[in-house]
Order: structure tokens, then sequence, then C-alpha cells
């Protein structure tokens, strides 16, 4: 029996092929690769504590060329009151996403987030997916799947790299 390679692809690492880039690194790379991705996530899982909002905290950093070019945690707006839930303990229409914060974030410095690396705790969503798209992100490591995968569909057709390192594992 003859199995093809892409039985053991996941249906979200099938990406299309102008986003498949040759092979150019070696196990010991690949390796490499992974345990720094984990320590960037897990950064961000840290950097997760500083969120106020009391159903979820997710935290993302953005990093280019191995260094950390912005930060985000979900919140509030700057200048607004920390609290992101309202009295029925539902989320503020108003609080930003920690993918949103990172990306705005790094639009009003110096850097560029073009060919950036984003992690974040909690897969992105829709809106936040749209935003990585556009801020030109091309790999995206993340731990928790949010439960809808929305997020995850329109960027694996935008042709990011997706990783899902759950950092309990
Ligand atoms: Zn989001």
């Amino acid at each position: 029996m003859v199995l093809h390679q892409n039985t053991f692809r996941s249906k979200l690492n099938n990406r299309p092929p102008q986003a498949n880039k040759p092979k150019t690194m070696d196990k010991n790379s690949d390796k490499k690769q992974i345990l720094l991705d984990k320590r960037y996530l897990r950064m961000a899982s840290i950097w997760a504590e500083n969120s106020y909002c009391e159903r979820r905290q997710v935290g993302a950093l953005l990093v280019k060329d191995k260094m950390i070019i912005s930060d985000g945690y979900n919140g509030t707006p700057s200048g607004f009151e920390n609290h992101c839930e309202d009295e029925d303990q539902k989320t503020k229409a108003y609080v930003l996403h920690a993918e949103a914060n990172a990306i705005t974030k790094v639009a009003k410095s110096n850097n560029s987030s073009e060919e950036a690396t984003l992690y974040v705790t909690t897969s992105p969503c829709m809106e936040c997916s749209k935003l990585i798209i556009q801020a030109g992100i091309t790999r995206v490591v993340y731990d928790e799947k949010y439960r809808k995968a929305e997020g995850l569909h329109i960027l694996e057709r935008a042709g990011i790299e997706l990783i899902h390192l759950p950092l309990k594992s």
C-alpha cells in the first residue's frame, strides 16, 4: 500500500502550493526552532498575566529576526478603565484582543510586522486573523485552540504557517 505524503498532514497544515517554501533546514535546526517557539510561547503565556480580564487572559508576542518587536494582552483601550467585563460578567465590546494590541503597538513604533511570527496563547479569532493577514505576519504559533476555528481557516487560506504547540504536552 502506498501512502501519499499528504495523508500525514493535518487539514490545517495543508497550505496552498505557493506557501510551500523549499525545505532548507536540517533536522537539528527544526528541533532548535521548536525549542525557540516553545520558549516564546511560554513568554506570551507569562505576558497574559498582565491582563485584567477575568474570563480569559491572552498574551501575544511579535518576533522578527529573533527580536521581540511587540507584545500585547487582551484589555480595554489606553486610558479606559481596566475592567474587561460589565456587571453581567460579559466582555465589553471595546476590549481589544492580545493580537490586535500587539499589531497596533507595532504600528506606533518604527518596526514592521512584515514577515514576523506571532506567538499567541489562544488561536486567533476572525477579526484578529484579518489584522494578522494585513500586517504581513507569516507565521502564527499558538497554545490553545479557540472554540471557533474560523480564524484559523482564514489564516490557512492566506497561506500563513500555523503551528499548534500545546504547552501542557
Ligand atoms: Zn481576536
